[in-house]
């Protein structure tokens, strides 16, 4: 059989006065005339618990957007059994049926739910209109119908050769257990990914949405159910990540772990699934993606203009809070005083407040952890004899988490803010003297320890080719005059590598790979 055609979603452009645009207002303005309940969703059911907690707007604390019950191990445990009940029925349903489900979870996400899930992300995770475009709607139907058209080609997949009188074959079974999807506050189509594509390959998932988008989560979720995926194989099912976590990692049929978040996180899962492998019945997979110290590098001949306008883009869409995003900057002495003046001019003009006015560029971050953290970064610069702020260095948490997209400069390259990451509209910026681009270039992977995404900038065509090969291992996306955010799911699949995560890259088949577990048959004809 012939699968429909795939490929991305086109974007809108939400024009003022377009239909689209009121259309999507209008549902922001509906969300936020009513307060949600989201329960739990286990074996098709909902369930409640008593522990009710709630997701407030963050550019306006005073509004709450849903509420929602947490999970405790009783729910855990009935989530993770009621999973592996449905699982040999999933399994055993041909890939075909598997893909028409997820096909049409794309197009209910493209189109009937696509203002909502809009909405969700806006006003949950502060996303101005096109951030909440590019994220719930399209990159999240381009992960479920590409997830698809992967799926085809690994099932196509089969042994070159037989001897005579021998026929081989290869099998995709899924994993012998369930998938634990741990979903961040940061990207809505991440957790649809997180959750839907080892489901896509007849796995069953445990998925544990962010605290900090359990609306967008949930209406991502209630496409899945109306898109026909069976009760059971998707688990739904919000709560206290840590006690969560121990629960799942103590059980003997976890088989994997699909994780994007932090690194600290991340690595802190690693130990405990280490801890518990005596307990398991297979190795689990481990496919995380994590945190990111993502360069631009401008080399002496880059076209300032573009850099600028890239690195503005690549720092500070959707405040920073991009594993991918722009946060350290290295920039030629030559170049220095027009680059300063552009940057620092184009980040005082940006415009920042609730996303539901189009004309703010920039929203609020995402909690009062997150306010807390990057505006101790911001401090420290101040303070500091090796720093000097240059543009934005405000911030307020009166109404909402607003911080004002921020430059440093610093003369010293393993200053704190060039090497941390930070998670918000912070970018650092270090000047090098123009004959020492070499050293530059090493101190890049010398002063980070991840390796997520990297840009380069410069019109000497030799001098591109060239950085690429030094810069091999610094980055998983590499860009060549263009910012390190932004990847498009069937174009430049995305992920890292060092402490960046496995780079399985989502949005590829290797991903697609990490959720089946083969069987080879020869038979004797
Ligand atoms: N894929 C996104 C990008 O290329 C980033 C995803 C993330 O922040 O985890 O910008």
């Amino acid at each position: 059989f012939r699968l429909p055609e795939i490929a991305n979603e086109p974007t809108r452009d939400y024009a003022p006065g377009s239909a689209e645009r009121e259309q999507l207002l209008a549902a922001v303005a509906e969300m936020q005339s009513q307060t949600r309940h989201i329960p739990l969703v286990i074996n098709g059911r909902e369930v409640r618990t008593g522990t009710v907690l709630e997701q407030r707007n963050p550019g306006n604390k005073a509004q709450v957007l849903c509420t929602y019950d947490s999970a405790g191990p009783a729910e855990v445990d009935a989530a993770i059994e009621g999973a592996l009940a449905a699982r040999s029925k999933w399994e055993a349903l041909p890939l075909y049926d598997r893909q028409a489900i997820f096909l049409r979870a794309a197009d209910l996400t493209a189109s009937k739910y696509r203002y909502k899930l809009m909405a969700a992300s806006m006003l949950g995770q502060g996303k101005n209109i096109w951030q909440a475009e590019i994220d719930a709607a399209t990159e999240a139907a381009d992960f479920l119908r590409f997830n698809v058209k992967y799926s085809a080609e690994i099932y196509a997949q089969q042994p070159p050769c037989n001897a005579p009188g021998i026929w081989n074959r290869s099998e995709y079974r899924a994993l012998e257990g369930f998938v634990y999807a741990v979903s961040p506050f940061n990207f809505t189509a991440i957790g649809v990914n997180l959750a839907a594509a080892p489901a896509l390959m007849g796995n069953v998932v445990v998925w544990k949405p962010s605290q900090g988008a359990v609306l967008s989560n949930a209406i991502a979720y209630d496409v899945m159910r109306e898109a026909g995926v069976p009760d059971g194989v998707m688990q739904f099912v919000p709560g206290d990540a840590a006690a969560m976590t121990k629960r799942v990692f103590e059980h003997p049929e976890f088989a994997a772990l699909h994780f994007t978040g932090s690194t600290h996180v991340f690595k802190s899962m690693w130990k405990q699934i280490a801890a518990n492998i005596d307990r398991y019945k297979s190795y689990p997979r481990i496919v995380g993606e994590t945190g990111g110290k993502n360069y631009h590098l401008v080399h002496p001949s880059a076209d300032v203009p573009n850099a600028v306008n890239n690195t503005i883009r690549g720092a500070f869409e959707f405040q920073g809070q991009k594993c991918s995003a722009c946060s350290r900057l290295y920039v030629p002495r030559s170049l220095w005083p027009e680059f300063r003046e552009r940057l620092a001019a184009g980040v005082e003009a940006i415009r920042q407040g609730p996303v539901d006015d189009p004309a703010n560029f920039m929203g609020p971050v995402i909690n009062q952890a997150a306010f807390d953290k990057i505006t101790n970064y911001i401090e420290y610069a101040r303070n500091s004899p090796d720093a000097e702020i240059i543009a934005g260095g405000r911030y307020s948490d009166a109404d909402g988490f607003y911080i004002r997209p921020t430059v440093v400069v610093t003369t010293r390259p393993d200053f704190k803010l060039m090497t941390e990451e930070i998670f918000g509209p912070v970018v650092t910026a270090y000047v090098y003297e123009d004959a020492d681009l070499d050293a530059t270039v090493d101190l890049i992977g010398a002063t980070s320890p991840y390796a997520l995404t990297g840009a380069i900038f410069a019109e000497d065509r030799q001098a591109a080719v060239d950085l690429s090969a030094r810069l091999l291992h610094t980055a998983g996306n590499f860009y060549i005059n263009d910012k390190c955010t932004g990847a498009v799911v069937g174009q430049q699949p995305f992920g890292g590598s060092r402490a960046s995560g496995t780079n399985d890259k989502p949005g590829s088949p290797a991903l697609l790979q990490r959720f089946i577990s083969p069987r080879s048959i020869k038979e004797n004809l």
